[in-house]
């Protein structure tokens, strides 16, 4: 007859959460409580039946932990954790801390005891014992890992064409912010916040992976594209709440590219390039997803061959200016051009701005690029200036990208093509993005200051897209603000943006600061803003952007 006191230690493996478990030095199991069937997936009965079970549970990958933490726990007293990924029968994989250790029987023999519970990732830093090779820092399998669960994807899928699987490449939106401004370690544990998330909305069939830095894999078998976007959609939501890195509250965005089956891969890097193309598109979608097609992977080849493409193009002097004038609404002159890029590619014939710019920022290839716009510019307005002396007093508006104004020598680039082609800085218009603008507040505002000492003008361009805090606006030296196109352009069909092209030109007002609307399309448009009191105006009601010799034949101010 046991005494009390057994009688509850029993109670207490009996009701413990973890799968509780003792064996012998042979491996034969003596005990496994009830828990065992919710987190090791089979019933403590069987457990004790068959002693290999728990090993051949152990995941491939896994097999070497479990050695080496076997082999620990050999001697007396020893006690050691492992973090072990083990397969459950019928599902899919998953991860198990195991905290053993060497005690004495009642009889003198030695036993092992463990303790096994599910790990959520995002723990596992504190169990040093388990050496994983990749996306070491959440504890989540890594690139390896994912190669192979793709390979069997595409046989499961293959053998049972009806199957749907839908795969998902999330990447982390702000890391590189919150890792420059806050630090790594603040960085760190924003992945590892990120990977809780992720796998606490893991669907039943869904695996989770890290591929390393802020770029994680889902897996999702047996699904329909329904019930992926809808997963997808959670993960945004999950991703509205705040992170708290330490002392700080920080949201965060995700991004997501998806693959759908039942697009046929052979090679799982395929698969996974093509969701990296879609996640990448993703980042400057609306949506914050997008599912991968076909298009994509041409669009991306096509936006390779630009980026390698454009210091020949440079070189070969492939680039050119258009100008396209602004003119004074209320008496209808020229005041000035804006100088917009273009590229006449010998394969693609013209390509726009919108297309290749963004390229030439990500690539750092706009420094060299800004420096041969700002003097192009230049040239060019001198060159109008001497043979048509009734532009003379006429400005040219030279379009500044975020990448350019947050270099460290912004301020003497533009100085040194002042200098260099000795044009007048009072005819010099510099035009910055509202959220070009926003991405540094500080730098921008002493960087701008110091360009209007030297007399230039600074506009902010496609004004009203970028919600600027108006308090910051206030501070910003600016002269000038371009109200956006697509708000001028669609006044004639839209109260509301009519409504803000009339805030921005009273803002504008308040503030002192001249307006120019952008996108005047039609006569209804101009009549509009004359009755706002819009100064200037810019569109192809006017003019389209056009080459310098077009400009030269321009007719003279007043005529008509
Ligand atoms: P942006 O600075 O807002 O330039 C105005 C854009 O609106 C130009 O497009 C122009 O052709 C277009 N546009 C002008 N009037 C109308 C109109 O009535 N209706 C419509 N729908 N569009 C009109 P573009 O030349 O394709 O340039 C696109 C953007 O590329 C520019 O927007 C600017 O952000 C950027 N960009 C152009 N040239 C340069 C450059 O030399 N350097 C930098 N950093 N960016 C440039
Ligand atoms: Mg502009
Ligand atoms: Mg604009």
């Amino acid at each position: 007859m046991p005494d009390l006191d057994s009688q509850f230690y029993r109670l207490l493996a009996d009701t413990s959460y973890y799968a509780e478990i003792v064996g012998d030095e042979a491996g034969t199991i003596l005990c496994a409580s009830p828990s065992c069937t919710t987190i090791l997936g089979h019933e403590p009965q069987r457990i004790m039946e068959e002693p290999g079970l728990l090993k051949d549970m152990i995941h491939p990958d896994c097999q070497s932990t479990w050695q080496i933490h076997m082999d620990i726990l050999k001697t007396p007293n020893a006690c050691h954790s492992a973090l072990l990924r083990i397969n459950l029968p019928g599902k899919h994989p998953v991860w198990i801390e195991r905290q053993a250790q060497v005690i004495t029987g009642p009889d003198g023999e030695l036993l092992i005891r463990s303790s096994c519970r599910r790990v959520c990732p995002g723990e596992s830093e504190t169990i040093s014992s388990c050496e994983l090779k990749e996306g070491s820092l959440t504890g989540l399998p890594g690139r390896e890992y994912c190669m192979l669960q793709l390979e069997r994807l595409f046989e499961s899928s293959r053998r049972s064409g009806e199957q749907g699987y839908g795969v998902i490449y999330a990447d982390i939106d702000q890391l590189k912010r919150v890792n420059d401004s806050m630090g790594h370690s603040y960085g760190d544990l924003l992945i590892r916040q990120a990977a809780e998330r992720l796998h606490e909305h893991l669907p039943p069939m869904g695996d989770l992976m890290h591929l390393g830095g802020d770029e994680f894999i889902i897996i999702i078998d047996n699904t329909t594209p329904r019930a992926v976007i809808r997963f997808v959609k959670e993960i945004q939501d999950a991703f509205k709440k705040p992170c708290i890195l330490f002392d700080q509250r920080v949201t965060v965005a995700i991004s997501m590219g998806i693959v759908l089956s039942p697009v046929s891969y052979v090679r799982p890097e395929d698969l996974l390039r093509n969701a990296n193309i879609a996640m990448r598109k993703a980042k400057t979608s609306r949506h914050g997803y997008k599912v991968f097609h076909a298009r994509l992977l041409e669009e991306s080849l096509r936006s390779t061959e630009i980026e390698l493409d454009l210091p020949r193009a440079l070189t070969d002097g492939e680039f050119y200016l258009h100008y396209q004038p602004i003119i004074s609404l209320e008496s209808h002159v020229l005041t000035g051009f804006e100088a917009l890029l273009r590229w006449d590619h010998p394969k693609w014939g013209v390509i726009r701005p919108d297309e290749f710019l963004p390229i030439a920022e990500s690539t750092d290839f706009i420094v060299p690029l800004g420096e041969w716009i700002l003097k192009r510019a230049m040239r060019d307005m001198q060159q109008l200036h001497t043979k048509r002396p009734d532009f003379a007093g006429l400005s040219v508006a030279v379009n500044i990208s975020a990448k350019q104004l947050n270099r460290y020598d912004f301020v003497n680039q533009v100085q040194k093509a002042l200098s260099d082609t000795g044009y007048d800085p009072e005819l010099l218009k510099l035009e910055i993005t509202e959220t070009a603008a926003m991405t540094n507040p500080e730098l921008t505002d002493t960087r701008l200051g110091k360009l209007k000492k030297m007399g230039i003008e600074i506009s902010l361009d496609d004004f009203g897209t970028g919600y600027s805090s108006l308090s910051y606006l206030r501070t910003l030296p600016v002269d000038c603000l371009k109200v956006d196109r697509s708000f001028v352009s669609g006044m004639d069909q839209s109260q509301e943006k009519q409504q803000i092209v009339r805030s921005v030109i009273n803002l504008a007002r308040d503030m002192n600061m001249n307006v120019v609307a952008e996108g005047v399309e039609l006569s209804e448009h101009w009549d509009m803003l004359k009755v706002l009191d819009c100064q200037d105006g810019q569109g192809f009601y006017f003019s389209r952007p056009m080459g310098l010799d077009k400009i030269m034949e321009l007719p003279e101010q007043g005529e008509e």
